[in-house]
């Protein structure tokens, strides 16, 4: 299946996709791991990521397009493949369309985890990491560590990053809905887009993914 995952920020887009992808046998082609193993390469592509964002810019459509067209043509992504964080505006999804087409090949679904607002903003402002180690992660209200402030897993000081803030992640939603969310609309009306929501347990939205793409598979 080759399918694009999209969803606010908090809505637990990384975690979901991984599952997703081990499901479908598939590889999970985030943009993030695209710029990392472009720049730690040194490929062209991953210098002139390197050379915008060091001048504190946006990486260009271009550029990013380049390495997420790279990455599909690797075998591993000949019969699927779960897109996340690409494409990220309507200019991107176009462009992916246009890569599509010239390979003969299809998206099956867009996948649209949804989560209200003001739970995006609860999960993602409740955040607390350790400052010792950044994979000790907790939430003051669905995880929280048994002493405020405090890593139950090696006694560091919790912190909440600045990335983290209500604030920060008001104006990160306020970008999604406008860079984002209309490219929900160009893949509805290709009628592409399958809606789950991303509220419970992963396990949970994980199956509930697993049974929309496959009824909407065979529809
Ligand atoms: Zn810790």
């Amino acid at each position: 299946m080759r399918i694009v995952l999209v969803g606010p920020p908090g809505a637990g887009k990384g975690t979901q996709a991984a599952y997703l992808a081990k499901n479908l046998s598939i590889p999970h082609i985030s943009t993030g791991d695209l710029f990392r193993a472009n720049i730690s390469q040194g490929t062209d592509l991953g210098k002139q990521a390197r050379a915008y964002m060091d001048a504190g810019q946006l990486v260009p459509d271009e550029v990013t397009i380049g390495m997420a067209k790279d990455r599909m043509a690797q075998p591993d992504a000949v019969n699927g493949f779960l897109l996340d964080g690409f494409p990220r505006n309507v200019g991107q999804a176009e462009a992916l369309d246009v890569m599509l087409k010239d390979e003969g090949v299809k998206l099956d679904a867009v996948l649209d985890l949804e989560v209200p607002e003001d739970e995006v903003v609860k999960r993602i402002a409740g955040r607390r990491i350790c400052r010792s180690d950044s994979a000790h992660v907790f939430h003051v209200t669905y995880n929280p560590p048994k002493s405020e402030g405090v890593c139950d897993a090696c006694g560091g000081e919790l912190y909440q990053r600045d990335d983290d803030s209500e604030e920060t992640v008001r104006t990160r939603l306020e970008v999604y809905h406008t860079q984002t969310e209309p490219i929900i609309d160009y893949y509805r009306a290709q009628g592409l887009v399958v809606t789950i929501s991303a509220l419970g347990k992963v396990a949970d939205v994980t199956a509930r993914a697993m049974e929309a793409l496959k009824s909407s598979n065979e529809g």
